[in-house]
């Protein structure tokens, strides 16, 4: 399993770098973890598009998951997908607010979900995008927000934006912690930088 940071600001982008946009991969497939400001051509210089196995959002604050714009933007103008659409996956609720979001900056509730193919995961459920398995967990922030588990032979977990909490410390179990340099994980910045 590799890690590759492709942002890892703030809210607000570090000179020359992005929000929260972390690249995970394993046998061949790909799962970008978060898609915030400024994510989507970090991955471009890593990844093309169409070989994106999901976009997996923690929780919809905006340096979340703005970069779906541009993402959008790309696919339906710039053939930047491939066969089928992009899957992206939202927490409960998140579809929802794309919708609104949809609206509000284009008059039009299916924006996202005319080009992308938006699906709310289920937080209960085990989520397996090729050999990796995505677990969540509840954690504390000021919105619902979920804590991810990857296994794939190693096991990494990514705490977004979470507070400090039992939920979180739960979920990590055994596993490395995303926003380290993990011993026995392969972790390289994006060749744009972190
Ligand atoms: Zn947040």
């Amino acid at each position: 399993m590799e890690l590759r940071v492709l942002g890892s600001g703030p809210a607000w982008p570090n000179p020359g770098g992005a929000c929260s946009g972390y690249l995970v991969s394993s046998g061949g497939s790909h799962a970008l973890m978060e898609c915030g400001p400024g994510v989507v051509g970090r991955l471009r210089a890593v990844l093309p598009v169409r070989d994106l196995s999901a976009v997996v959002v923690s929780h919809m604050h905006a340096d979340h998951f703005l970069d779906l714009v541009p993402l959008r933007y790309g696919v339906k103008y710039g053939q930047l997908g491939g066969e089928r659409p992009p899957l992206v996956l939202v927490p409960p609720g998140g579809a929802r607010l794309l919708a609104r979001i949809g609206r509000a900056l284009d008059g039009d509730p299916h924006f996202f979900s005319d080009v992308l193919h938006v699906r709310e995961y289920d937080p209960k459920a085990v989520l397996r995008l090729g050999p990796m398995a995505f677990s969540f967990q509840r954690v504390r922030h000021y919105v619902p927000a979920y804590a991810m588990r990857i296994e794939a032979g190693q096991a990494l977990t990514f705490s977004g934006d979470a507070a400090p909490c039992r939920e979180l410390v739960r979920r990590r179990g055994a596993a490395t912690c995303a926003r380290r340099r993990p011993a026995r994980l392969r972790v390289r910045p994006a060749s744009a930088g972190s």
